[in-house]
């Protein structure tokens, strides 16, 4: 699948990989241009009380970038928001809308801040900015300091981890390298392999169990995605194309593994 530009917009440094690794994957082999905007530094991504949030952002901005390099991204830009730090929309989108303005993209892809139950402040807020900065942005008197003429509108946007997918991605080709990917994010691993140990208690090391429960809940949900259109790995989003301020609801229907 090939786009001119395509810009991925998410609230920590490691969304992109676990929820769209496999479409960036295929993107980038197809030729098409990605680019990556992460709206928070992910200082706080920690139940490890000695370790400072300073020092985690440091790590998290290497662990993103390599990731992104492995993969080919193009740019990788990380505002220097707090996670979980209640950022305010209307300013989230207003940075947004001066990156959209300056890349041109043809397809943002970014959260599903409408998913029911979705908790995650910082994912809510970076979903509804970035989709409010993709429609809005063609607008000149909209923050008129960043706009220029002739700045083309988005045409799409794709939204990730959604209960409502209408487009299906075929992954099963790329699914070992998305795994891969997880080893770019010990960080995060190790996390998440500290909060599995207090429920239930393990020998192995916080990584080991981390990466294993990741790469578990990668192959469910892409196995559970690939269910519904016959594909054996595939990534659920949720695709729009943008019209004049809105969304255009006349896309809804399904699409099958494109
Ligand atoms: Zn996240």
């Amino acid at each position: 699948m090939h786009h001119s530009l395509v810009f991925f917009i998410f609230a920590h440094p490691d969304d992109a990989e676990i929820c769209c690794g496999g479409l960036i994957v295929k993107l980038v082999k197809d030729g098409s241009e990605v680019h990556y905007l992460c709206c928070t530094d992910g200082s706080r991504g920690t139940f490890n009380p000695d370790i400072s949030p300073k020092h985690l952002a440091v790590i998290r901005d290497s662990e993103l970038k390599s990731a992104a390099k492995d993969l080919g991204v193009k740019t990788v830009e990380i505002l220097p928001h707090c996670d979980c730090d209640e950022i305010q929309e209307y300013f989230l989108r207003k940075e947004i809308i001066a990156r959209i303005r300056r890349l041109q993209p043809e397809i943002v892809v970014t959260h599903d801040a409408w998913k029911p139950y979705l908790v995650h402040p910082d994912h809510i807020v970076t979903g509804l900015a970035a989709c409010r900065a993709a429609v809005f942005s063609p607008f000149p008197h909209i923050y008129p300091d960043t706009f220029s003429p002739g700045v083309n509108s988005v045409r799409e946007v794709f939204l990730f981890d959604t209960d409502l997918p209408n487009m299906f991605i075929d992954i099963s080709e790329v699914i070992e390298r998305k795994i891969h990917l997880l080893s770019h994010f010990p960080s995060q691993m190790e996390q998440a392999g500290a909060q599995q140990k207090m429920i239930r208690p393990d020998n192995r090391s916080n990584y080991d169990i981390g990466r294993e429960m990741y790469e578990d809940i990668i192959r469910r949900t892409s196995t559970q995605a690939g269910v519904i259109t016959g594909i054996r790995h595939a990534e659920a989003y949720r695709r729009f194309l943008v019209r004049n301020g809105h969304f255009d609801a006349r896309e809804q229907e399904r699409i099958p593994g494109k």
